[in-house]
């Protein structure tokens, strides 16, 4: 996780065996918790900001900056680390660790493992592959201690599992790059990826304040839904991105919308 990672280049599957201990008890406890680029993802967030009773908009503001991928022009949100001289996590604490250990973020349920999506193509579909990296730290000392996982296991034991099937939908977008004919976002388009992808409540507010259910063609269920799951209304969040930036035909314009389209 940290800038001085150390990635194995060895490929693992979910039935990769490994030794591995992390507990209050060992010395370096805590020690894979500071000057750290922790990319969040939209679940990610939820977990977080409702642990901390914020907004997302608070907690956005308050935890995270953005950031602008190079290659996929996508902004993406990281937490932001304290300006102390250990650059530490800000929810890390003596002595317990983690102050948000049940909702901490994906990449800390995996670590020491690595997680990565390859898209590639089967027969005439395009699928994408998950697959998975031991990352190796010189200070983590969790490798010398004798409990036995797989990769599958721990991913189970870690409720990374649950994550992964909550983000999936948003990963697919990630790999709008590799389609043909897909470009650089525009700075709309942007904004529109980090509201949808981050700040739900803006979000929930751009669906329901504005004219957004005057264009798409969205029926009553999925409506009282969205309004009041989050899950529901991040899910729907990734249909519209999937539909803005032309991947899929996901959402339907009302009929009488589409002469005033613009
Ligand atoms: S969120 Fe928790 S586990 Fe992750 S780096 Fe911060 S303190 Fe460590
Ligand atoms: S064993 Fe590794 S993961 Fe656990 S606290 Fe130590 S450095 Fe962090």
């Amino acid at each position: 996780m940290s800038k001085m990672n150390v990635i194995e280049p060895t490929r693992l599957d979910l039935g990769t065996k490994f030794r591995f201990r992390c507990h209050k008890g060992i010395k370096c406890f805590t020690k894979c918790c500071s000057n750290i680029d922790i990319m969040l993802t939209p679940y990610d967030i939820i977990r977080m900001k409702n642990k901390l009773g914020l907004s997302s908009e608070e907690f956005l503001e308050k935890y995270t900056f953005s950031t602008v991928d190079e290659e996929s022009s996508h902004p993406y949100a990281y937490l932001k680390m304290d300006k102390d001289e250990k650059k530490s996590c800000p929810f890390v604490k003596a002595p317990d660790g983690c102050t948000i250990y049940t909702d901490r973020p994906v990449s800390c349920r995996y670590y020491p493992i690595g997680q990565a999506t390859l898209k590639k193509q089967k027969d005439d579909s395009v699928v994408h592959e998950e697959f998975y990296f031991f990352v190796k730290e010189k200070h983590c000392l969790g490798y010398n201690e004798d409990t036995e996982w797989t990769v599958e296991s721990w991913r189970d034991d870690q409720e990374a599992n649950l994550y992964d099937d909550m983000n999936r939908g948003w990963k697919s977008i990630l790999m709008r790059r590799n389609l043909p004919g897909q470009k650089e976002l525009d700075p709309n388009k942007q904004e529109q990826f980090y509201i949808a992808s981050y700040d739900l409540d803006r979000f929930r507010r751009y669906v329901f304040d504005s004219k957004f259910l005057d264009v798409f063609d969205i029926n009553t269920e999925e409506n009282e839904k969205i309004k009041s799951d989050e899950i529901a209304l991040m899910k729907f969040g990734f249909r519209y991105l999937k539909y803005l930036f032309m991947m899929e035909k996901s959402l339907k314009i009302k009929p009488e919308a589409i002469g005033t389209k613009k």
